[in-house]
């Protein structure tokens, strides 16, 4: 390729976020300016605005670093045309069902922060492996142009929120446009009012992403911010937002000439979705029964979680108003709307939930867990009126994808070992590579434990570099970065969403014990927090305060480090550093958990609360569990007897085996379980697997 066509191939390259999984794309563009690429949050479209087509040209007159930008582009053409993909191999039928992905949030790289936790990093992670996969498949959301909320820790070790506005001119995201070139508006209605909204298109590998954005001039003020937040609002704003994103998508679609043959409402965020689709099919003729019978053929449904506050409901009024004009549309009475989302539809002052919405609205529905699968089904016992084992819901377990997770470092480990062949990548997931990870012979006990040092290593740089960003806040705060945390030392991380029902500080219930076994002379700990409470969650914000003060103001000074403002990049590097994952949830609250998968490649363990997807595949030497696999009724009893189940394990298990070494200074029996992780959870808690998953079972036509 000539220098031009190359300068132009970039341009195209960083304008597909193929990148955020392929480390060496990620590095071709970190170099060209690796100050701007921090300041910049690792965004390639803003370092090539930093970064001139001279300059560039110029830069690419170097052999060596022009062959690695060909070998990058090489590869993502091969990627974007690949004609062998496992659904044209194994489900061909799938080549022509449009899939739809709807969901309020989308976690797919640091510099999108339009994601508030789990959930949203589960569908980034799931329309990367679509992609991946071959799948015919895009992805609807909101264009959240203030995010999700930057976190700062104030002078009272409290949770303060911020807001960046993003520019999409500077991000890798396109407007949706006509033949014309004009961006294409569409409305819904909303109340009485009819709101335009555009859209805008990221680029997943193969897959779109549609995300939709009410700021439009002809739009009154307040309607112009709808889409200004992530979750942000009140239960007005919630539901406005929930119609904008199931019947607003719905519209899009229409708009751009879609077809899908498959809806999946991933949570109940967009079953709003399922009342579009029957007004569409009643505008036709259809009676309102026809028309939702042909709809349920159409939606599948995962709920993802069993907390109650984690299902949006609607008071009667709300509904009565924010649907006002459209339910005219449905030709139907109040009640009879209203009914869609009650389980007692003659119950006048029952809400309306949008999970009853969706599971009356689809033909197949499922949890993210076996448990989580189990609790759903006594959960939406009362709804479906049949013995719990009948309830029609089912489950697949979450998973995460591989690559987009591994740190640079990771994947230089274990590229060469995987065949270095421009495809390694396709066999990332494989089994049979995982299992030969527990051969010696294949890898040996030295080469793992350096891979750790490297990674617990990057971890503190990273660490003591973010804190130096944001300095402590008052005189007294003291502490010298360049001494904080130890690279010989076993280090435990927990980063989350501070949701009360993960417990973060549960750890800290036997403080005194807790800094003794941290300071040890032989054999010390330090635990690494991270995490944002949502800004209304004054209890999450405490569990902040409280570990926020332990760290600075404690005997555990030194030993205990907060890092704010946990995102997708803080998130990378914990699971890549961390020798050991702290996983302690109410139990069976946590659906499935995906942070911990992310560890395994890295050779981290998990030790967790025999809750979601650790409880299927904990063997009793592949990590650690908190408990068995029960719980006691009462929280308070609950949580007395899980945090000593966690100082226990921790104490008399992690420690001593983690520092048990022989005279070559190696932990041989916590080696054998690093490489029993690997072996056990890669292969099984990615998303290749699951989006596989989700076509067999639930894409496919019933
Ligand atoms: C993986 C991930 C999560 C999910 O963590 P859980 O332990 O499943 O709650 C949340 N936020 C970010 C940024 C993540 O990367």
């Amino acid at each position: 390729m000539e220098i031009p066509e190359t300068v132009i191939a970039l341009n195209k390259l960083a304008r597909n976020i193929w990148w955020t999984w392929n480390q060496d794309a990620r590095g071709i563009f970190g170099e060209l300016s690796p100050r701007t690429w921090q300041n910049v949050y690792h965004n390639p479209v803003a370092i090539l605005r930093e970064v001139s087509n001279t300059e560039l040209r110029m830069r690419l007159l170097e052999p060596d670093y022009a062959k690695r930008v060909a070998d990058v582009l090489e590869e993502f053409e091969s990627y974007m045309n690949a004609k062998d993909t496992w659904v044209t191999r194994e489900v061909p039928e799938l080549n022509n069902r449009r899939v739809t992905y709807f969901s309020a949030e989308f976690g797919l790289h640091e510099t999108l922060p339009i994601a508030a936790g789990g959930l949203g990093v589960l569908a980034g992670d799931h329309i990367k492996s679509a992609s991946d996969l071959g799948l015919n498949f895009c992805g609807i959301t909101l264009f959240y142009r203030e995010g999700y909320f930057q976190q700062a820790i104030n002078h009272d070790n409290w949770q303060a929120e911020y807001y960046n506005q993003l520019n999409p001119r500077n991000l890798p995201m396109d407007a949706v446009i006509d033949v014309d070139g004009k961006p294409i508006t569409c409305s819904v209605d909303i109340a009485t009012d009819t709101i335009c909204f555009r859209a805008w298109r990221i680029n997943v590998g193969r897959c779109p992403l549609y995300l939709l954005d009410t700021n439009l001039p002809e739009n009154p003020a307040h309607y112009r911010d709808l889409t200004l937040r992530v979750y942000g609002g009140d239960t007005t704003t919630r539901i406005q937002q929930e119609i904008l994103l199931g019947i607003g998508g719905v519209k899009l679609m229409r708009a751009l000439g879609e077809k899908p043959s498959v809806f999946h409402m991933n949570e109940g965020h967009a079953a709003f979705l399922a009342l579009e689709l029957i007004r569409e099919k009643m505008a036709t003729g259809d009676s309102f029964n026809e028309a939702l019978t042909a709809t349920r053929d159409q939606c599948v449904f995962t709920t993802h979680t069993p907390v109650p506050a984690g299902h949006d409901r609607f008071s009667p009024e709300l509904m009565n108003y924010s649907l006002s004009r459209f339910a005219k549309q449905l030709d139907l009475t109040h009640k009879e709307l209203m009914a869609m989302g009650r389980l007692d539809a003659g119950d006048e002052t029952e809400q309306f939930c949008m999970t009853v919405l969706a599971l009356n609205a689809a033909r197949a529905a499922n949890g993210v867990s076996e448990l989580h699968g189990a609790v759903s089904r006594e959960m939406w016992q009362e709804k479906f009126n049949v013995p719990v084992s009948d309830v029609p819901i089912g489950h697949i377990t979450n998973g995460i994808h591989t690559l987009g997770w591994m740190s640079r470092s990771a994947r230089d480990f274990w590229q060469p070992r995987l065949g270095n062949g421009p495809k390694f990548y396709e066999h990332i997931n494989d089994a049979k590579f995982w299992e030969k990870v527990e051969d010696k012979d294949f890898i040996s006990d030295e080469e793992l434990w350096a891979l750790r040092y490297r990674l617990r290593r990057e971890l503190i740089d990273f660490t003591r570099g973010r804190l130096v960003d944001v300095p402590p806040s008052r005189e007294g705060d003291f502490i010298s970065y360049d001494h904080l945390l130890d690279a010989d030392t076993l280090t435990v991380g927990f980063a989350r969403r501070f949701a009360t029902y993960k417990r973060a500080p549960l750890i800290f219930d036997h403080f005194e014990k807790v800094v003794k076994l941290a300071k040890d002379a032989e054999r010390p700990v330090q635990f690494i927090f991270a995490g944002k409470a949502h800004p209304a969650d004054e209890d999450g914000k405490r569990f902040i305060q409280k570990i926020v003060h332990l760290a600075k103001h404690s005997e555990l000074q030194g030993h205990l480090v907060f890092i704010e403002n946990y995102d997708i990049q803080v998130g990378r590097m914990l699971v890549g550093g961390c020798d050991v994952w702290l996983n302690n949830p109410r139990r069976p609250l946590e659906a499935s958990g995906t942070s911990g998968m992310k560890t395994a490649a890295h050779g981290g363990l998990n030790c967790s609360i025999m809750d979601g997807w650790w409880r299927e595949i904990y063997d009793g030497d592949n990590g650690y569990s908190i408990g068995d696999d029960s719980h006691p009724n009462n929280l308070e009893e609950q949580d007395r007897v899980d945090s000593e189940n966690l100082f226990r394990v921790l104490s008399e298990e992690v420690i001593p085996t983690f520092y048990n070494r022989d005279a070559a200074g190696l932990p041989r029996q916590w080696i054998r379980k690093m490489r029993h992780a690997m072996a056990t959870v890669t292969p099984k808690y990615n998303t290749w697997r699951m989006v596989q998953d989700y076509s067999r079972k639930y894409y496919l036509e019933d």
